[in-house]
């Protein structure tokens, strides 16, 4: 099943909203990335994968967080997702000893310091651009490295 498709039959956007407070390119592009992944490792949400997210700290580039969180079911409090704070947003995406990596394009991060720093985040515009990202190809927007390890510490 695509991305786009598991986006729009499982509500899970508007889950996102409610959850999040807002709509915002930055939570999309949460969503998508978790289902991009989930698609690569082959798990669906709710199964035990553990998440890594790196990401400036502090809104919009932490609202990723929160798309991750309901996308996956891994989430701070259940102990499965962990933040840390970097320049870039990565997340790894980690079931038994398969690994999957995803970074937002530079370009991408760069587009969003420039047009939407500093909106207020009930701006319409933020609710455009998540919808214009919700129906973006995933590798315009994202750097994907699949590491298939075999080696057991
Ligand atoms: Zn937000």
């Amino acid at each position: 099943m695509l991305v786009e498709d598991v986006l729009e039959e499982e509500n899970i956007v508007r889950i996102a909203e409610w959850f999040h407070g807002h709509l915002g390119p930055c939570l999309v592009l949460g969503l998508k990335m978790t289902l991009q992944a989930f698609n690569i490792l082959g798990v669906k949400r709710g199964e035990k994968v553990y998440i890594y997210i790196e990401t400036p700290g502090k809104p919009p580039y932490t609202c990723v967080i929160d798309g991750i969180q309901v996308a996956s079911g891994c989430t701070v409090g259940n102990g499965r997702l962990k933040h840390g704070i970097a320049d870039k947003i990565r997340a790894t995406f980690r079931k038994d000893n398969k690994k999957v990596d995803i970074s937002i394009k530079f370009e991408v991060i760069e587009w969003i310091n420039n047009n939407l720093y500093n909106i207020p985040t009930n701006h319409p515009k933020l609710r455009d651009i998540a919808e214009s990202i919700l129906k973006s190809d995933p590798y315009e927007l994202f750097l994907v490295k699949i590491q298939n390890s075999s080696e057991h510490h």
